[in-house]
């Protein structure tokens, strides 16, 4: 994952609400404190302009924020209101350097808020968040402001700009456009008008979905009917009247406990829990989405364009609809053939077990591992003595990219760090030339957010004479005292993917901050992490890393087959449930302004019968419309298909390197120089396929997922 700082997001703008009534809280400890003492304010004086966290405290931020905030709209103000004929210095870089100041301290802040937070922080987020959304209306929406982009921008061939000077102006100008404020101004207060709606009607989802959630925990009350599963699990369930077991409900359609539920009757209970937990009572969900999907509708008509979809695509690799349709075209067939052989073998073990039922949903999960016990008996603990974390990010993350890319690495032990956890390596060139700093943040804590993440303390540009410093988090469980890690070889391949997106970064080559590195469309930014999964199953890497702790002996041949069998284990289930979600979402982003939705589950059911995602009975949607928060609630409207895309390009990619020599210099080297270092300089959907030689095919990744 990447994670994106809010105000960094300004490609996909939300004008949320109306803050004109929001009187700023004077702080307090911004008026006791003068600029000396806020080592936010300056420029930190480290190497790399490095973060100095032994001076950084949390009341730091807000006042340096906030500042940063101010000092923006001053030069924004200054710019739109000057009597100056528009130029791109005292316009485009004008802008562009407007929000130095709110960069450096936001950026260091949200690592902190992800990573190593706490109430004081916590709280500092929330009063942020709608403050970050006003400046991005403060921008976007200002008439005078772009006007003068707009006069530069029809003029743009006769400007004499350097390339990347003409993306940064035409960047600006799409975020504009793509803003509305190329709308008359009766037009505006109609978009203004959409957006509120669409504010409260996604928030209105979340909050009911949340109700629907923790109204839809199952509750059972005979210890039978929860056999198979795990006791300390139970222990953790039991209701606080000591009568039965609550048994949470997870946001996807499957539950986790499907898989070790003896019980049927169990098993459908809770799967019907979730199937239905928005689609009826007092949590439906179904009147909010019609409303959402129809003013998004009128949204796009407005912007001028046939649908959702068709306007929030513009500035992605996929550009179009029709070209996210034609990908899933492409993988359906493969993906619902092989889910219909699973569940086929699935079948075949009910019987094999003397049961003698039709296979359903809430089955899947608990006979296909069944089957993937007998067939692949991977025991990560077999394979964890293996992994040792400082050998995996050592002799096998940067040994990889010392071989394709000639980096090397030497710790700094000088740097203060936020956390005593938390490492830092000093990057270098092949010709021994800086690269950047590097910080590993591995262990999980509970200050610290689920999953994993990479993003910049400081971004590459030239425009600052800034190197990068980077982070990646993950969250690795601490062994006790001086125990070794020892990984599983999901987090191995986490490792390997964060450090793809390091090295997106760290490649970074551009002029300008908003261009450099990973700041890049949703369907292309998880594409270089991902590429970087590919060398931890690669001969020569595994051989260098994967090295018993105890022994030093190399893992043999028989767990690795056995690692990489099992990662095509049913890929046709998990494709298929995630094309049903990804072409719900196209499909209801997709709709005309006119178009009136009557019934949500029917419009469900046609959505996915058209594309024939419906032919494997025991395969649902990842998401069913009524509770698929990522379209409805969050970011990802029209955008859910990224994942898929992505996959797509990596297995494409590597697929190149397969066919051309593999892990060698020269071929890192080409991909550095003609993707990785590009930043969004570039058409992307056209960098691709120059660096490829043609466009992305998807053959390789369905044979990835044994899916060929
Ligand atoms: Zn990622």
């Amino acid at each position: 994952m990447k994670k994106a700082i809010p105000y960094l997001a300004l490609a996909l703008l939300v004008v949320a609400c109306n803050n004109s009534k929001e009187k700023e809280n004077p702080n307090k400890s911004e008026e006791q404190m003068n600029n000396t003492e806020n080592p936010l304010l300056s420029e930190s004086t480290l190497p790399y302009g490095a973060p100095d966290f032994s001076k950084i405290k949390d009341e730091h931020f807000m006042p340096a924020m906030l500042k940063g905030i101010e000092k923006q709209k001053k030069a924004v103000e200054a710019i739109a209101n000057s009597k100056e004929e528009p130029t791109f210095d005292n316009t485009v870089l004008a802008l562009e350097k407007s929000s130095e100041l709110l960069s450096r301290s936001s950026q260091i802040f949200y690592a902190l808020a992800g990573s190593n937070t706490n109430e004081t922080l916590q709280a500092v987020e929330e009063e942020m968040a709608p403050k970050f959304a006003a400046q991005s209306d403060m921008i976007y929406l200002n008439e005078n402001l772009f006007k003068r982009f707009k006069t530069l921008y029809d003029k743009k061939e006769s400007l004499n700009l350097d390339a990347e000077s003409l993306k940064l102006l035409e960047n600006y100008y799409e975020d504009f456009e793509i803003a509305g404020a190329n709308l008359s101004s009766e037009d505006k207060e109609k978009l203004k008008e959409y957006n509120e709606k669409i504010a409260t009607l996604t928030t209105k989802f979340g909050k009911t979905l949340l109700d629907a959630n923790n109204a839809g925990a199952v509750t059972f009350t005979n210890k039978e009917d929860l056999a198979g599963v795990d006791e300390d699990f139970l222990k953790s369930k039991e209701s606080k009247d000591g009568k039965g077991w609550t048994i949470p409900l997870q946001n996807t359609t499957q539950q986790p406990l499907l898989q070790s539920m003896e019980n049927r009757a169990s098993r459908e209970k809770l799967f019907k829990a979730a199937w239905h937990r928005s689609d009826q009572g007092a949590n439906d969900t179904r009147e909010i989405i019609k409303q959402l999907v129809e003013v998004r509708a009128q949204k796009a008509k407005l912007l001028g364009f046939n649908n959702y979809a068709e306007w929030s695509l513009q500035k992605t690799m996929a550009k179009t609809p029709e070209n996210v349709n034609k990908f899933f075209s492409g993988l359906i067939p493969a993906a619902t053939a092989k889910a219909q052989a699973e569940s086929n073998e699935i079948q075949k073990m009910i019987k094999a077990k003397g049961q003698d039922f039709k296979l359903e949903p809430w089955d899947w999960n608990y006979y296909a591992e069944m089957v993937r016990k007998e067939k692949y008996d991977l025991d990560e603990n077999q394979i964890k003595p293996y992994f040792e974390l400082n050998n995996v990010l050592e002799k096998g993350v940067f040994y990889a990219a010392n071989k394709l890319y000639g980096i090397t690495y030497k710790e700094r032990t000088d740097i203060p760090t936020y956390q005593e956890d938390v490492k830092v390596y000093e990057l270098f060139e092949e010709n021994g030339d800086q690269l950047g700093l590097f910080y590993t943040d591995y262990f999980a804590r509970p200050s610290k957010s689920g999953g994993a993440w990479m993003d910049n303390f400081v971004t590459q540009s030239k425009l600052y004479n800034k190197k990068p410093v980077i982070y990646n988090v993950l969250n690795i469980p601490k062994p006790a005292g001086n125990e070794p890690a020892l990984l599983t070889y999901d987090e191995v391949e986490t490792m390997f993917h964060e450090f793809g997106h390091a090295l997106h970064g760290f490649f970074a080559s551009q002029q300008y901050p908003s261009l450099s590195g990973t700041a890049v469309a949703r369907d292309f930014v998880e594409f270089p992490s991902q590429f970087n999964e590919n060398w931890a199953l690669y001969p020569d890497v595994l051989k260098n890393y994967a090295i018993h702790y105890k022994t030093g002996k190399q893992i043999p041949q028989e767990l690795i087959d056995k690692i990489k069998n099992s990662g095509t284990f049913n890929q046709g289930y998990s494709l298929t449930e995630n094309l049903a979600g990804s072409n719900l979402d196209m499909q209801w982003h997709t709709i005309s302004a006119d178009k009136k939705i009557e019934d949500v589950n029917a419009f469900e059911n046609e959505a996915l019968n058209k594309t024939k995602l419906d032919v494997v009975h025991a395969v649902p949607p990842r998401y069913r419309s009524t509770y698929f928060s990522h379209i409805f609630a969050g970011g990802y409207a029209a955008g859910y298909y990224s994942y898929s895309w992505t996959e797509m390009l990596h297995h494409d990619a590597y697929n190149w390197f397969e066919t051309h020599g593999g892990l060698t210099r020269e071929n890192g080297q080409r991909f550095r120089d003609m993707v990785l270092s590009r930043g969004n300089t570039l058409n992307l959907e056209k960098m691709y396929k120059d660096w490829r030689g043609s466009d992305p095919k998807i053959e390789p990744m369905l044979k990835a997922r044994g899916l060929k």
